[in-house]
């Protein structure tokens, strides 16, 4: 097996490695290593994105699930949760102030709320898109059928998130239970390609029972799929869940890892997550020097944010949106970055 700068020069050209050597990469971190990986990701990103940053304002507009993933706060076992649900009218009021402030992508995120019908969703869809035309809409929802992606995107929906969690069947069975599987998420990720959304997919790094090798995995199922965005943040208890006694995931695994995915996808959008501003106090800054471009502060309502908790001492719960919007634009600052208005749309290789 060649040394691991070597195989950082062989992903730097070919965008790929092999299963074992993308395992050799993960299992022989070091700090050298991630300092030379780091420096190629973060020259590649400035090289696509210069030092713009993209910027997302997401809105957290239900904890209802009917899921019960092992490690998410809002599970559906989970009774003390404080359950909520922002109507419509809230809904289009954190689009407005947040127009307001620069945003030109509104993220819808949600439990899998089995209140919203369809009917209901292409609605409010629909209601946004034409008060702001000029934005991006995104959605993350969970799973559905491909006739309701379908409906969501003809009422003008352009992106969706859904996190992949774990590329590997069985660890994929460890973290949810049997209702879930591997096969339906896979197929709804195509279903989301095929019907042109922009999509983003990911995982949670340090997530129980996870290898090197489960890792290794993820990273060529992305290279398979070849998302347009890709999300990953460290793993983080919650108390209230089977395993909140497990440890957290690792910050300079998960930049590690953000560095991989750039150079693999070098136009991709990642974002510099809040799991990952959580874990460490400049945790998103160090996500974008590792080679992530994007934020995406909170717009929801101060009073439901604390409700919308996927893990313990999750940040910026008690921001106004206009805070998180100004905190993240200095913190950028502060390391030579700049936050832009713009929609921040893939942009294909060959057109770049
Ligand atoms: N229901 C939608 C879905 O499943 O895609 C969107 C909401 S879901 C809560 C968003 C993401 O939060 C998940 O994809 C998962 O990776 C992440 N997440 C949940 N619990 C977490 C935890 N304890 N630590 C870190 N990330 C977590």
């Amino acid at each position: 097996m060649p040394d691991k700068k070597t195989l950082i020069d062989t992903l730097e050209m070919q965008r790929t490695l092999s299963k074992d050597e993308f395992a050799e990469l993960i299992s022989g971190y070091n700090e050298e290593n991630a300092e030379y990986l780091k420096e190629k990701a973060s020259e590649t990103a400035k090289r696509y994105f210069d030092n713009k940053i993209y910027t997302r304002g997401l809105i957290e507009f239900t904890n209802y699930c009917k899921n019960d993933c092992y490690y998410c706060g809002i599970r559906r076992s989970n009774t003390r949760v404080n359950r909520y649900r922002l109507s419509r009218e809230e809904i289009l009021s954190c689009c407005r102030e947040g127009y307001e402030l620069g945003f030109r992508t509104f993220v819808l995120q949600g439990g899998e709320d089995v209140r919203y019908s369809d009917e209901e969703m292409v609605c409010l869809i629909s209601s946004i898109k034409e008060t702001y035309p000029d934005c991006a809409l995104t959605l993350s929802i969970g799973e559905k059928s491909c006739e309701s992606y379908l409906a969501y995107r003809k009422a003008g929906a352009d992106r969706y998130l859904l996190r992949h969690e774990t590329a590997n069947a069985e660890h994929y069975r460890k973290l949810h239970p049997d209702s879930l599987s591997l096969q339906v998420r896979k197929q709804c990720l195509r279903d989301l390609k095929a019907i042109g959304y922009q999509v983003g997919t990911g995982f949670m790094v340090g997530s129980p029972y996870q290898t090197a090798e489960h890792l290794a995995e993820d990273l060529l199922f992305i290279k398979e799929l070849s998302p347009e965005m890709i999300g990953i943040g460290p793993y983080l208890p919650h108390h209230d869940t089977p395993f909140a006694g497990e440890k957290k995931g690792s910050m300079e695994l998960t930049l590690y890892l953000i560095s991989i995915l750039r150079l693999m996808i070098p136009n991709a959008l990642i974002p510099a997550t809040t799991a990952l501003g959580t874990i460490h106090p400049l945790g998103r800054e160090k996500g974008i020097l590792s080679g992530a471009n994007v934020v995406m502060p909170n717009l929801s309502p101060v009073a439901v944010r604390k409700k919308y908790e996927l893990y313990d001492n999750k940040i910026c719960t008690g921001d106004e949106a206009a805070e998180c919007r100004f905190c993240l634009q200095n913190r950028m600052k502060k390391i030579g970055y700049e936050i832009i208005s713009a929609r921040g749309d893939f942009v294909p290789m060959q057109t770049m």
